[in-house]
């Protein structure tokens, strides 16, 4: 899916009410920002980024001399995707993949956000661009976990290594690399158990994976993408904190951007927490991934 597509709920909502907005309002002025904040709030923009925005949105205003509402559309959208990026980012945009090595990517994130499914999705896309990809079963924890890996890896066509349940994921990941290695695989996505009942637990468990991803293949894990479902609104934010404490998070995977209208929970995340978003969830099936792109995102707004 598109983002047009995948989208729809987010776009019909925001689209609707800011041409509504311009519609009512002729003039710029202070009624018409407060009812701008309003609807980017509601779109769960965040309230830190929406005030950000906003007082970028003046300062632009004032400098161009724009008085009336009809040249607004254009100047929203070319702030959306800069507040999106920030200043001073030094953050990699793009996934991070090594182009004759081993690229080990870690995926976290709580039960129930879509990881697994994520996994694989991206196994998929990977083995479509001609890659070899090898998944290592690191959720021993979650019942059903290695199964419905497995079957990802069945659709993927792609090889699952794997413990029995309980297993330390620790070594499923060692297995996994060395799996990896003698297949000379282009990929290794490792899932790992999205417990975050106990923080401790959850560093210390992170924390031993990645010494051992690091010991064997030394630069690695090239990337650590956190899973957050966007139906989850704040609440995905403050996953996002706790993670970001837990271990060093090189991307967001944002799910489930097709159950709301509620997407402006993309910029919040890049914006608050200097992360960016790697990929987004735009449906169930095995091709509803896409690489984020902010300028696709928010034109998808607007289109
Ligand atoms: P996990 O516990 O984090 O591994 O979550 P799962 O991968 O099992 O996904 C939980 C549910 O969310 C499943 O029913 C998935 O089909 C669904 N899901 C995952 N990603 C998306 C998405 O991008 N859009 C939609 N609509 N559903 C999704």
């Amino acid at each position: 899916k598109k983002y047009k597509e995948g989208m729809e709920k987010t776009r019909t909502s925001f689209s609707s009410k800011i041409n509504n907005l311009l519609a009512r309002y002729r003039s710029v002025d202070e009624d018409f920002f407060e009812e701008l904040e309003d609807i980017l709030i509601s779109a769960d923009v965040g309230v830190t980024t929406v005030m950000d925005l906003i007082d970028e949105l003046k300062m632009e205003v004032k400098r161009q001399n724009i008085k009336e509402t009809d040249k607004m559309k254009e100047v929203i959208s070319e702030k959306l995707v800069e507040i999106y990026y920030g200043e001073d980012s030094d953050q990699i945009e793009s996934m991070n993949i090594q182009n004759d090595e081993l690229t080990i990517i870690l995926v976290v994130g709580v039960n129930g956000v879509g990881k697994t499914t994520s996994i694989g999705k991206m196994a998929y896309q990977f083995k479509q661009e001609g890659k070899r990809v090898v998944l290592a079963a690191g959720d021993t924890f979650r019942a059903g976990a290695i199964e419905q890996l497995e079957e990802w890896g069945k659709r993927a066509e792609v090889d699952v290594i794997k413990q029995s349940a309980g297993s330390d994921p620790a070594a499923v990941i060692f297995d996994g690399i060395k799996a990896a290695k003698s297949r000379k695989a282009d990929v290794l996505i490792c899932d790992t158990a999205g417990r975050l009942q106990n923080k401790v637990n959850l560093m210390n468990e992170l924390s031993k994976v990645n010494r051992v991803i690091e010991r064997e293949v030394p630069g690695a894990p090239h990337e650590v993408l956190l899973v957050l479902d966007a139906t989850t609104g704040q609440n995905a934010l403050s996953q996002a904190k706790t993670f970001s404490e837990a271990t060093n998070v090189s991307g967001i995977v944002l799910t489930k951007l097709d159950g709301t209208a509620k997407g402006g929970i993309v910029l919040a995340i890049r914006h608050e927490l200097n992360i960016p978003v790697k990929y987004v969830g735009l449906g169930e099936q095995v091709g509803d991934l896409q690489e984020f792109d902010a300028h696709a995102f928010v034109y998808g707004l607007f289109a």
